[in-house]
């Protein structure tokens, strides 16, 4: 569980970008951070990951406080994050599969290992069969498929997404949304920051309006709180919507890729 308690951030030139903001996202949760821009949403990201500190109140991912995680420890602590721009950020010289196997290389993991964890990671995505692509071979909706491969190959309990539909026309959209939706049936947390309200709500997922560094529900146009996800009814079946696409990815196979790191919790909170 991520916990937000009475948090604010003053910039060293005064300003306030997050103004005492309390917010609670479960383990099992997909939700959207929305906001005009200036509102915070990168700011909160910067804390979450533990880029930023706050200025005053307290911030625990999964009962661990963030302000005790000491500095050697903050690169073990982002591993369990993963994250996706808006800009994809892949690496032009790799392969699709160098880009998604790099951040394994790093850690130094077994070749198997990567070769497993990587086959998994692109199955899922529906991107076996451009593993052995560059990127500026591949579509707009292919490469941020990769950089979402890229970001869930180490199982990461939180994945955040930074506008990952800004430069994507609505079909590739979709499908990156519903990709996101099937990342987090598998057990990870999914936070999306967005401008795109018609489709976040289309999803019928929880909101979390910020405006000015603070929650704001009454930003939902929708009444009865931005808290509240839209009535079942309403909502969009994007597996259903999206079913030859999803189709596909089923048909690659996929074998486990989300193992016991993300069932293990350290400390044993939500
Ligand atoms: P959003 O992502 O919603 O556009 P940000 O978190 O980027 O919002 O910004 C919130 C406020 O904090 C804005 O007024 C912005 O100018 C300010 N801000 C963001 N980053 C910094 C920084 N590194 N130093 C000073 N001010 C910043």
């Amino acid at each position: 569980m991520i916990l937000f308690k009475d948090v604010s951030k003053v910039y060293g030139n005064g300003v306030t970008a997050i103004n005492n903001l309390s917010l609670r996202i479960y383990k099992d949760e997909f939700v959207f951070l929305m906001g005009a821009s200036g509102a915070g949403k990168s700011t909160l990201i910067k804390l979450l990951m533990k880029e930023e500190d706050p200025t005053s109140g307290k911030i625990s991912v999964n009962s661990r406080d963030l302000s005790m995680i000491r500095r050697g420890a903050v690169q073990r602590y982002r591993r369990q994050i993963g994250v996706v721009f808006q800009d994809f950020r892949l690496l032009e010289h790799k392969t699709v599969f160098g880009n998604v196997a790099f951040a394994m290389e790093i850690m130094g993991k077994s070749r198997k290992d990567i070769n497993e964890k990587v086959e998994a990671s692109l199955s899922l995505m529906g991107l076996s069969k451009k593993a052995d692509e560059y990127p500026r071979n591949l579509s707009g909706g292919e490469q941020q498929r990769v950089a979402l491969a890229r970001a869930i190959v180490n199982s990461p309990r939180i994945l955040i997404a930074d506008e990952p539909t800004g430069n994507l026309d609505p079909a590739n959209a979709e499908q990156i949304m519903y990709l996101l939706e099937l990342i987090n049936s598998q057990g990870t947390t999914v936070i999306v920051a967005t401008h795109a309200q018609e489709m976040a709500r289309k999803m019928g997922r929880r909101i979390l309006y910020l405006d000015h560094g603070t929650r704001n529900d009454n930003m939902s146009s929708g009444g009865g709180g931005a808290e509240e996800a839209m009535a079942a009814g309403d909502r969009v079946n994007i597996s259903s919507a999206f079913g030859e696409f999803a189709a596909n990815v089923q048909e690659e196979e996929y074998s486990g890729l989300f193992t016991e790191d993300n069932s293990v919790s350290d400390e044993g909170g939500k």
